[in-house]
C-alpha cells in the first residue's frame, strides 16, 4: 500500500509525533486536531476499514482498543473520551486504513452530527 499516508506513517516515512507504539500498532497526534486530545491509533498492518476486520487481522484491531485503553490512563482522561471510527465515505472517512479517533478534552454531541 505504497501510496496509503496511514503506511507511510507506520513506516517511519512521514513523521508524526508518536503517542503509543508496539508490534501491531502505531498510535499518533492528528495534524488537524477536533479536540485539545485527538490521537490517531492505528494498525502498523494496512486493513482499509472497520468493514475490512476479519479473523486475520482482528487481534490488531483489538490491539488498537488495547492501546486506547493505555492512553486513557495515562493522559489521565477521567472525565471520559470519544473513540471513534469513522467507515466509509458517507461516515467521512477521508484516509482508507484503520484508525480509531481518541478525543478528549472538551464535551461531545450525542448523537453525533
Ligand atoms: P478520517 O477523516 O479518515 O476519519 O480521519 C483521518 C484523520 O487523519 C483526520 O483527522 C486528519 O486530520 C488526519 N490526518 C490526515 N493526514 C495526516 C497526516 O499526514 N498526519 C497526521 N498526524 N494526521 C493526518
Ligand atoms: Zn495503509
Amino acid at each position: 500500500m505504497s501510496d496509503c499516508i496511514f503506511c507511510k506513517i507506520a513506516a517511519g516515512g512521514i513523521p508524526a509525533k508518536i503517542a503509543y507504539e508496539d508490534d501491531l500498532v502505531l498510535a499518533f497526534h492528528d495534524i488537524d486536531p477536533k479536540a485539545p486530545t485527538h490521537i490517531l491509533i492505528i494498525p502498523k498492518e494496512h486493513i482499509v476499514s472497520a468493514a475490512d476486520i476479519n479473523a486475520e487481522n482482528s487481534a490488531a484491531a483489538a490491539k488498537c482498543l488495547e492501546a486506547a485503553a493505555k492512553l486513557a490512563a495515562e493522559l489521565g482522561l477521567a472525565d471520559g473520551f470519544r473513540l471513534v471510527s469513522n467507515c466509509g465515505d458517507s461516515a467521512g472517512q477521508s484516509v482508507k486504513h484503520l484508525h480509531f479517533h481518541l478525543l478528549a478534552g472538551r464535551d461531545f454531541m450525542w448523537p453525533p452530527g
